[in-house]
């Protein structure tokens, strides 16, 4: 039984290795040309007539073959970025490595990609000591861009114009089985790339795929090579994790893969903290919530939750040692920050923020005279009121306030002034004691 397990694992990763095309036609894939945006259509039909191959590619045919809104269009073709731009005029080089084109319509920029070459032992690809890939920008021919991508179902090419889904790899069939496969030996996919790791996590969260078997089984033992990731890349692919719309699924999966300890310090954040767990877990919830309902979600919001309980702790800890309240709070803010920068990868253009969301949460307490209004019309104060529901939800905060805040911006002048709570008297100095 084994040997034939072993056996079935063998013809994948050999189907897997070579491309063999298959046209998908319109009446098999359902696809349908209004799908695509007017700016990815212009952008592949202009290369097209200009006598090149032009495709959208990836996560947008993807998406659209399991019924999701694609987030952004990308386009791969034969012609050379300066090839590109000489037929698109409203166009711009990026990146100097392995440079891509943007091609920009009035509200819209389609990412324009030339097919890249072969993984092979080249002068133009260069690795690190453990497999991983430093260098690699050789153009190529389709075959060889489907091969060097991710996932099978992110290596389907779909043409607007005559309609019809190219695949090298059997992305459909993975996509129909709802199995997200990686194309060529997974092991050393992922030494070439170990961020393929954390991608594999997070599109078998979104699209609510299982990982195939081959694919999944060397993640574990291979983690730590997440190590030698260049730290800003880390960081870039956890903000697409949190922000995915998929959170908490996300976080549940890397932890059943073995992908979070010692390798991802934000993850540790989220996963080891036993007070926080709760507020964090709701915080995770709510970004699902809004991005699923396409409501703006800013990264500083959500990094202030993650650190929120270390401040909160810093600060109990520097009250109960008799600092006063808001120079404590501020002290314990900057500290949490240093504390965590050293570890984490949060940059610091995130930092303003965060501390003014933070700063404005002792001021949710003061519900007398002039404050709140005051407070209402801070330009931060809807981040600020959203981060106070959260704190209430969790059980930090009692509930009455935030029902206060609640009722408080609904109603009229009159009613908030008479909403106010009295003015606590300044407590007279006990020093009379004799
Ligand atoms: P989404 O944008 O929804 O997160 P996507 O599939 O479009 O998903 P991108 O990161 O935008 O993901 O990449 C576009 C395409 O480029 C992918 O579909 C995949 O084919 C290829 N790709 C991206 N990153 C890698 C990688 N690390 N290794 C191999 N191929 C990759
Ligand atoms: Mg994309």
């Amino acid at each position: 039984m084994i040997a034939s397990f072993i056996k079935k694992v063998l013809r994948r990763g050999a189907r897997n290795a070579v491309p063999r095309l298959r046209i998908v036609p319109a009446e098999s894939h359902g696809l349908s040309p209004d799908a695509i945006s007017a700016c990815a259509t212009r952008v592949t039909k202009t290369l097209q007539n200009g006598g090149f191959k032009a495709y959208i590619v990836g996560g947008a045919v993807r998406d659209l073959l399991v019924g999701k809104e694609p987030k952004d269009f990308d386009v791969a073709t034969s012609a050379t970025p300066d090839q590109v731009r000489q037929l698109i005029r409203r166009s711009r080089v990026i990146g100097r490595r392995f440079q891509i084109v943007h091609a920009i319509c009035h509200d819209e920029v389609v990412e324009v990609t030339t097919f890249r070459g072969a993984n092979s032992e080249d002068a133009n690809q260069q690795t690190d000591e453990h497999g991983r890939l430093t260098r690699d920008n050789v153009f190529g021919t389709i075959e060889e861009d489907a091969a060097r991508r991710d996932f099978t179902v992110n290596a389907l090419y779909y043409d607007p114009v005559r309609n019809e889904v190219l695949d090298y790899f059997d992305g459909v069939a993975d996509l129909r089985a709802r199995r997200l496969t990686m194309i060529g030996d997974p092991a050393q996919r992922y030494r070439e790339d170990p961020v393929r790791m954390l991608r594999a996590v997070r599109f078998s969260a979104k699209l609510g795929f299982e990982m195939d078997t081959a694919t999944r089984a060397p993640i574990r033992d291979m983690a730590d090579l997440l190590l030698h990731v260049p730290e800003s890349r880390l960081f870039d692919e956890i903000l697409k994790l949190l922000l995915s719309g998929h959170a908490n699924a996300c976080i549940g999966r890397l932890r059943a893969e073995g992908l979070h300890h010692d390798l991802l310090p934000l993850l540790d954040l989220i996963l080891d903290q036993p007070q926080g767990e709760r507020f964090i877990r709701q915080s995770l919830e709510n970004t699902d919530r809004r991005i699923l309902e396409e409501k703006p979600v800013s990264p500083g919001f959500l990094f202030a939750t993650l650190l929120w309980h270390p401040v909160l702790d810093d600060w109990k800890r520097r009250q109960a040692a008799g600092e006063r309240s808001m120079p404590a709070l501020f002290t314990a803010m900057a500290e949490t920050l240093e504390a965590q920068r050293r570890k984490l990868a949060i940059p610091r253009r995130y930092d303003a923020v965060m501390k003014e969301i933070w700063s404005l949460q002792p001021r949710f307490e003061q519900r007398s005279g002039q404050r709140p209004f005051r407070l209402l019309e801070h330009p931060r104060f809807r981040a600020a009121y959203d981060f106070m529901l959260l704190r209430a939800d969790s059980g930090e905060l009692a509930e009455e306030i935030s029902d206060w805040w609640t009722d408080f911006q609904q109603v009229g002048q009159e009613e908030r002034e008479a909403m106010l709570v009295a003015e606590e008297r300044p407590r007279r100095s006990r020093r009379r004691r004799r």
